[in-house]
């Protein structure tokens, strides 16, 4: 496992899987998709040694040389075919980690590594989130409590704490 590199879907930041530990790679297309929504987990990625990294112009023309050919180029959107990209920089060490079906799809047509998150190593009931170090409130984002003004920290959580 040590030399996998996991490439890394907007689902993965959506849903907040920890990524902790991973050799992770993203593409810009990806933060783009999550700029204006929760970013938490992708900030807390980028601390965790998460890499944002361009694909390569050649590799993107080759994705979408092989989507035209199996037919699947109209269900790829940009950010898709950038993300496909990447994993075909990285490597035969890439696997694409993402829930989306037609991903999935696509990268066992084109003979990539693929796992979902669901079925993959990153244990679901483990998240991470702010939690205050003053009254030990949990939230999804920021840097000050709003409640009693102490600094929040990154923290794990179990599942079963998520909506408190
Ligand atoms: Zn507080």
């Amino acid at each position: 496992m040590a030399n996998k590199i996991f490439v890394l879907d907007t689902s993965v930041f959506i849903l907040g899987y920890d990524v902790g530990g991973m050799k992770a790679v993203t593409v810009p297309e990806v933060v783009d998709e999550l700029l204006g929504k929760k970013k938490v987990f992708l900030d807390i990625a980028v601390e965790k040694g998460l890499r944002i990294e361009e694909s390569r112009k050649e590799s993107i023309k080759r994705v979408k040389k092989i989507a035209k050919e199996t037919g699947d180029i109209e269900k790829l959107s940009s950010t898709d075919i950038s993300l496909l990209a990447k994993a075909i920089d990285c490597g035969e060490d890439a696997i694409v980690l993402s829930d989306d079906y037609a991903i999935q799809n696509v990268c066992s047509k084109f003979g990539m590594q693929f796992e979902g998150i669901q079925q993959g190593e990153i244990k679901r009931d483990i998240i991470w989130k702010k939690r205050c170090v003053g009254c030990k409130r949990i939230y999804e984002t920021g840097d000050i409590c709003p409640i009693c003004g102490s600094k929040l920290k990154i923290k794990m959580v179990k599942k079963d704490e998520r909506y408190k």
